[in-house]
């Protein structure tokens, strides 16, 4: 897999790739990645990448010249027809997936991690100030995503929230045993974890996770992982019944609690 991020900050983006897991992804060949500074796209002496918005209001945008520039140097192809295409329909297998990170995107979540770590290329546009003029995303954008209903000061970090979710997905990143019990994994959250020592200011660690007794600690940690999530997340559990994720043991554990509430 190929990130392909463009940015006014390129030194925020390669911090992260430089460093821990996703360091030795990038060093095994697992995943590779440029950035692209979009002021070397603007043509005017001072660099110019923003302006005011066309009828008034606070803020600078940042230019679609320079920012169709850096898009076009990515591989992504614009299109001729001026709507904005959400489905991305209108994308050509020679043109990459290309997401702009906005406030009014669809809100990221695990299974949209899932579908990312299987693209080939994903291009990440970052925005700043006010964000960016319209006709960008009309003419590359094939969807916008948000992180959530907050606003950042800029992509980068949101880039970043894509990029660390969907890589630790890939094949060989981490071991499929992690991700398997995993928060969000099977619609639950995950079970609560322990290391040494045995007690720690007065706090032990649960017996059964010392008795060395497979089959109990895989129950144990089924119930703890029900109950977490029915106190933390209810809705989860909602929609985990809604839509048919959990197995005969789980649904009985939920019924349990049901019945104790
Ligand atoms: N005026 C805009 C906010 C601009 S914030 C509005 O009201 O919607 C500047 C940049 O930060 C945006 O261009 C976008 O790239 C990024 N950004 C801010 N909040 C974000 C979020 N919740 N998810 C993804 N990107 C976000």
């Amino acid at each position: 897999m190929t990130y392909t991020v463009l940015t006014l900050f390129p030194e925020i983006i390669d911090a992260y790739f430089n460093a821990s897991i996703m360091a030795k992804a990038v060093e095994r060949g697992i995943v590779s990645y440029r950035t692209i500074n979009i002021r070397d796209y603007a043509q005017d002496r001072h660099h110019t990448c923003d302006d005011a918005p066309y009828g008034g209001g606070p803020g600078m945008l940042m230019l679609p010249e320079p920012l169709g520039r850096a898009l076009e140097a990515a591989g992504v192809k614009g299109r001729e027809s001026a709507a904005a295409d959400s489905t991305a329909a209108h994308r050509t297998a020679a043109s990459p997936r290309t997401i702009y990170l906005s406030p009014s995107g669809r809100t990221f979540d695990q299974k949209m991690a899932e579908e990312l770590a299987r693209c080939e290329e994903l291009v990440l546009l970052c925005g700043r100030y006010e964000g960016i003029d319209q006709r960008i995303i009309d003419r590359y954008i094939d969807e916008e995503v948000s992180v959530g209903d907050y606003v950042l000061s800029s992509g980068e970090t949101a880039a970043l929230v894509l990029i660390d979710a969907s890589y630790r997905l890939m094949d060989r990143v981490i071991t499929a045993e992690s991700l398997d019990e995993e928060s969000f994994s099977g619609g639950l959250l995950e079970y609560p974890q322990y290391t040494r020592p045995e007690v720690y200011a007065t706090l032990s660690v649960p017996e059964v996770l010392l008795s060395g007794h497979h089959e109990n600690i895989r129950r144990w940690r089924l119930r703890r992982r029900v109950e977490k999530t029915w106190t933390l997340r209810p809705d989860l559990i909602r929609r985990g019944l809604e839509l048919g994720l959990f197995d005969g043991e789980t649904r009985g554990i939920i019924q349990e609690i049901q019945k104790d509430e």
